[in-house]
């Protein structure tokens, strides 16, 4: 499900004698705010739900990665995973498969080493209020849950046993909780990248202020490198959270400035080539021109020839074609 159709708990604005005028509800989930920073114009077409360009196969690759992995149930798995094959080209459909197959079963041994309480099959939504008055943020986590803290060898807790302790007893590990809060992303790549570290921390942020979970100890976090089949783990110190909400308030008010002088920036770049509203965007048409003039040749190469940036390495998928015009996957 996309988060823009959430249906988010109705903390909202307060009361007021004026009808609400602002565009759209006020909560920030981190690719919001994200965006936001990257481009002030691309946030407000995502915010007003414009048309986005077709998916990318290997946007693709990743919707159906992140539909297996969320469903431990093989057997709706692979009838899941089905469907939403019959969806794609014929020409790409086998090549996908077998990339989506591998990242699935990768997604699955790395989950399965650990003894997760309360997994959520259906990703929980945390919300909290922010620091501007009005506004929620959001997260969801590809996964939350609980694990039996003796189990976490980088817990915090953990000391070298006394003498005459039991290793892995409670007295020895100190425990502050007998379970841990674990928030994990799953990300198709090989290697981590900061916007996978920084998402995180949002989310846990968000479910530290927001309590969805009754729970005030430290929390976990989990990155999950399919490619690599390697996992990277933070954790989430409630010192943090004054600060986090501090630069998200930050972002609100330039938000909210924006809106209210109804001017967003438009702000181009390479990163335009990724930006789902390129085609309708006139600063890109313009920035595009501009270079066509200055370079003498033509724009950049292809956009849909650009996938597999940012170390996602999917080298079984650079045969396929560049902008196949695949059908969404469920839930976009
Ligand atoms: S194409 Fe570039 S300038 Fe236009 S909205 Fe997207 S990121 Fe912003």
């Amino acid at each position: 499900m996309n988060q823009e159709t959430e249906r988010v708990p109705p903390t909202g604005p307060p009361a007021t004698a004026e009808p609400d005028s602002f565009p759209w509800p006020r909560r920030m989930t981190f690719k919001d705010m994200e965006t936001f920073k990257l481009c002030e114009l691309q946030y407000r077409f995502r915010k007003e739900k414009r048309r986005k360009e077709p998916r990318t196969v290997y946007q693709i690759v990743g919707d159906l990665t992140h539909m297996g992995a969320a469903e431990d149930n093989p057997v709706a798995r692979e009838a899941q995973l089905q469907e939403q094959l019959l969806k794609l080209a014929p020409e790409t459909r086998l090549a996908t498969e077998g990339v989506v197959r591998e990242l699935i079963a990768n997604a699955h041994a790395l989950s399965n080493k650990q003894r997760v309480k309360g997994k959520q099959k259906e990703k929980v939504l945390f919300v909290c209020e922010a620091t501007v008055p009005g506004w929620v943020l959001t997260a969801r986590p590809d996964e939350t849950g609980l694990i039996p803290a003796e189990e976490i060898p980088d817990y915090r807790g953990k000391r070298s046993p006394e003498p005459g302790e039991r290793p892995g007893s409670r007295e020895h590990l100190h425990l502050a909780e007998d379970e841990v809060l674990q928030l994990a992303e799953i990300k198709s790549g090989r290697r981590l990248q900061e916007q996978h570290k920084k998402q995180l921390f949002f989310a846990a942020m968000v479910a530290a202020v927001g309590q969805t979970i009754a729970y005030n100890g430290e929390i976990r976090l989990v990155v999950r490198l399919l490619r690599g089949k390697t996992e990277e783990v933070f954790w989430y110190q409630h010192a943090a959270t004054e600060r986090n909400m501090r630069k998200a308030a930050a972002v609100i008010r330039k938000i909210e400035l924006a809106v209210a002088q109804d001017n967003f920036k438009a702000k181009t770049g390479e990163h335009c080539f990724d930006c789902p509203y390129r085609k309708t965007c006139p600063a890109f048409e313009a920035w595009q021109k501009s270079r066509r003039q200055s370079s003498g040749k033509r724009s950049h190469p292809a956009e849909g020839a650009r996938r597999g940036r940012g170390g996602s390495g999917y080298l079984r998928l650079r045969s396929l074609p560049k902008d196949p015009k695949l059908p969404p996957a469920a839930g976009q």
